[in-house]
């Protein structure tokens, strides 16, 4: 009997080309290879004449090689050996040239041995003309093998034309095996597996019009019509986000079971804070306020994320929560990225207690410490023991926190800045402090769209500052394109010096550190497509270490330039940015490290050079560091996009609005999934096979309909065995860590 568990040698036998599917592709069950989707189909009713091309047009035809030459040659760009094929197709009608490219000269001889003369396939691509021949370059193509071979075997193992279906699945493949081998390996096991477990119990599938898995196997693989690629489709993303949404709806469950302490107050800290705050909070600051003492007063822990973009005022209710704990007799710890951030916080935090911030024995407030990887082992001793003590109520860090020597007296909130930069590991790990499970506060400015707050985060409940306060004056943004206007650079230094003279000061920021370094810089400031290929091309750009020296000595000369960029080493960070804030440097020199939380509010200009490099969450960020001190914020994006391309187009949707939540939705329609789930995504997301987090929002959402629906009818699942079956592997596989957890 063969079943999805079998090896996969049970429907291969022990060929040579076995081990393609076992090595080369990774494959070892037969249910792996019946979850080896095609990547993408060739519609062979689209087969188009040759005889009545037009330049440009998409072509896809059936020929066999006729001739084909591995042409060497120089680059003349990187002076590098390079070689490219040279092949002649020939078909129905004209014949047609097909030149083949690669980076590696050894692909191209690859290629030429896949497609020697005799060769017969469908290739595809778009046609142009050169010298009166039509030509495709790299044209993506399905090799049916070689017409003449004489041996026997090669002949038999031939694909034909009439096993080209309409629509012909192309799959992901290794070296050496081709499409239609992998389509026959599939085909055999569709007919030879017995049995094929259904994990979407059939209620489910009947309420949610979901196929069953024998059908949508079928058709994933041989598909009559595109309306069956895509209910097959549609049954396995539904399959995938209905095991990890009952996973979820679990863990749920589980986590009402889990005692925390509840923080009710006590203390009159909170309200002396509040009595001296110097504005009265937002709308939204009040109300999510409430929503947070709430959940601090549960006896489970509070697992919420506060989303607003930069200056909506979170850190304020991040310490009035902070106040809330400590006024309960518990203390509270602030995990920010960054050192620099660290400081940042600690600095405003104490600004803002004043003379709230303080411990010691006669003291009415509460002592504030920081904690960072640069300070020294005598210079931790303090802190260390004051943590212990309780003495501390409210600690500031970075990774530093998490280390084992960091002990609290009574640790009964967390709150991490930025999440998104912290994996799920260290935030474990900081929650394994507290002797029962902390509240956990996280704080973004990056808005998180739903489907990802419900997958990735999916124990965490949202809440969202919407309005700014009050009185913030607002950012101009105006694009500098050099593409056109390359005299504009000069008044751009121009602009600085003016605003310089107004006793402000300004940022430019730069995407590279160093103008010797390769193509990453400080924040990974490169657009990459689906296949993480560098869409734009990487000419020469802006190293703040140049951008500074030039400036000083050129166009501010006079000003005092300051220079920051992660590579330095952390008190020299410090250092300038102290200096910076106490406006002791004019115009800061600086890579990404100001992105978050810098807060100086006489700053009221930012040139972003190579703005096109940065994201537009990114540009939006930061630009928030300018115009916070109550003077009108200018940022001047510079740039060499050219009109009409997407990245200037970016561009001009950052300068277009201040509106960060509608610069988030035109962020995530051009990011790739996984910068979006970034470091916080746990082994379980990056193995997601079939399920996109944004595209498959609706079929998310159902699923977890679905997942609450069966969960609330049959608690342990008896009536899904297969789906329980898959929910109890994963729980064990990584479960179990994050059960003690949560
Ligand atoms: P975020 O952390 O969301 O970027 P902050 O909490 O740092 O925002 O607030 C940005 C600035 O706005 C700070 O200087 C803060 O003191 C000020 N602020 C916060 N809330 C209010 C409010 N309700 N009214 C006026 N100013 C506020
Ligand atoms: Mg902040």
């Amino acid at each position: 009997m063969i079943a999805l568990d079998s090896p996969v040698g049970a429907v291969l036998g022990a060929s040579k080309s076995a081990e393609k599917f076992t090595k080369g592709l990774g494959l070892s069950t037969v249910g792996d290879l019946l979850r080896h989707f095609p990547r993408r189909y060739l519609n062979t009713a689209d087969l188009t004449k040759v005889d009545e091309l037009r330049e440009g047009d998409y072509l896809t035809v059936v020929g066999e090689i006729v001739r084909s030459e591995v042409k060497e040659y120089t680059d003349r760009r990187t002076g590098r050996r390079a070689a490219r094929l040279e092949t002649v197709l020939g078909t129905d009608g004209p014949r047609l040239q097909m030149t083949f490219f690669a980076k590696n000269p050894r692909v191209t001889h690859w290629q030429a041995r896949r497609l020697a003369s005799g060769t017969r396939g469908v290739f595809m691509g778009k046609v142009g003309s050169f010298r009166g021949t039509w030509q495709l370059t790299n044209p993506q193509l399905v090799l049916f093998g070689d017409a003449d071979a004489d041996d026997g075997e090669a002949a038999e193992a031939m694909m034909t034309v009439e096993e080209l279906t309409a629509l012909f699945p192309i799959y992901p493949l290794t070296a050496g095996l081709e499409s239609w081998e992998v389509m026959r390996a599939v085909r055999f096991a569709r007919t030879v597996v017995d049995e094929v477990p259904e994990v979407v119990p059939e209620s489910i599938r009947t309420s949610y019009g979901v196929i069953g898995a024998r059908e949508a196997f079928d058709w994933i693989h041989a598909p009559d019509d595109w309306a069956q690629v895509k209910a097959a489709q549609r049954r396995f993303r539904f399959e995938e986000a209905l095991v990890l949404q009952t996973v979820l709806a679990r863990r749920r469950q589980f986590a009402r079971t889990i005692g925390a302490v509840p923080r009710t107050g006590g203390g009159d800290l909170l309200a002396r804070f509040d009595e001296r705050l110097p504005f009265a909070l937002t709308v939204g600051q009040d109300s999510i306020g409430a929503d947070i003492e709430r959940d601090l007063a549960q006896p489970h822990p509070m697992n919420r994320l506060l989303q607003g973009e930069v200056g909506s005022g979170k850190t304020v209710v991040a310490l009035r929560a902070m106040l809330r704990v400590v006024d309960s007799g518990g203390q509270a710890a602030l995990l920010a990225p960054t050192e620099v951030l660290a400081q940042q916080h600690y600095r405003s935090i104490t600004a803002m207690l004043g003379d709230l911030a303080g411990g010691g024995l006669f003291s009415d407030g509460t002592g504030v410490e920081l904690l960072t990887g640069s300070m020294t082992k005598s210079q931790r001793t303090g802190p260390l023991s004051r943590l212990v003590t309780g003495e501390a109520g409210i600690v500031v860090g970075t990774h530093a926190l998490l280390e084992d020597q960091v002990q609290f007296f009574d640790l009964g909130l967390v709150v991490v800045d930025e999440q998104h930069r912290f994996g799920v590991e260290q935030r474990a790990a900081l929650t394994d402090k507290a002797g029962t499970p902390p509240h956990v506060l996280v704080m973004t400015a990056t808005p998180i769209p739903r489907t990802v707050a419900m997958t990735v985060f999916g124990d965490l409940e949202v809440s969202t500052l919407t309005e700014l306060p009050a009185g913030r004056a607002p950012i101009q943004t105006s694009l500098v394109p050099l593409a056109e206007h390359p005299q504009w650079q000069g008044r751009v230094w121009e602009r600085v010096r003016e605003e310089v003279a107004k006793g402000s000061q300004a940022y430019v920021v730069a995407p590279r550190i160093s103008g010797d370094e390769h193509e990453q810089g400080e924040s990974d400031a490169v657009d990459r497509d689906e296949e993480g290929n560098v869409l734009a091309t990487p000419g020469s750009l802006s190293a703040v270490v140049d951008v500074a020296e030039q400036l000083a000595d050129g166009p501010l000369h006079g000003l005092r330039v300051g220079l920051l960029h992660g590579k330095l080493p952390p008190d020299e960070k410090d250092r300038t940015m102290r200096a910076f804030a106490a406006g002791e440097i004019d115009v800061l020199v600086s890579t990404t490290v100001i992105e978050v939380g810098v807060d100086v509010a006489n700053a009221t200009a930012m040139v972003i050079l190579d703005a096109d490099r940065f994201g537009v969450s990114q540009l939006h960020q930061l630009r928030g560091r300018v115009g916070r001190g109550g003077l009108p914020g200018l940022c001047l994006l510079v740039t060499h996009a050219e009109l009409g391309s997407p990245a200037r187009a970016r561009l001009e949707a950052v300068a277009g609005t201040n509106d960060g939540f509608a610069l988030s939705q035109v962020d995530l329609e051009l990011r790739r999934e996984g910068d979006i789930l970034g470091a916080s995504q746990s082994g379980r997301f990056s193995s997601l096979q079939n399920l996109r987090v944004l595209r498959d929002e609706r079929t998310i959402v159902d699923a977890r309909a679905a997942a609450a629906t069966l969960l609330d009818n049959d608690p342990d699942l008896a009536g899904a065995p297969e789906l329980a079956h898959m929910v109890g592997e994963i729980e064990r596989t990584e479960g179990a860590q994050f059960l003690e957890r949560s």
